[in-house]
């Protein structure tokens, strides 16, 4: 009964490894694909504020028409 209970352990270790690694193995791929398509976006930078000159964190800043903003005044959206 042990020798049986172990083969099916031992077949759904084989099972899940074979399965489980290339989705992984997928998501990851996936993950850096997703990352060279938005090009420094989890990278914090400091930029300068088109108008005003002041300098803020890549995340904070806002993009507008391919220039860095700090503020919706300074990029005048409205
Ligand atoms: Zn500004």
């Amino acid at each position: 009964m042990l020798k049986i209970l172990l083969t099916i352990a031992v077949i759904a270790a084989v099972y899940f490894f074979l399965i489980k690694k290339p989705q992984v193995a997928k998501k990851r791929r996936e993950r850096e694909e997703a990352e060279k398509r938005k090009p420094g976006l989890d990278e914090e930078i400091m930029v300068e504020c088109e108008k005003c000159g002041t300098y803020i964190s890549s995340k904070e800043a806002l993009i507008v028409s391919g220039k860095y903003y700090c503020s919706k005044e300074c990029a005048e959206v409205k």
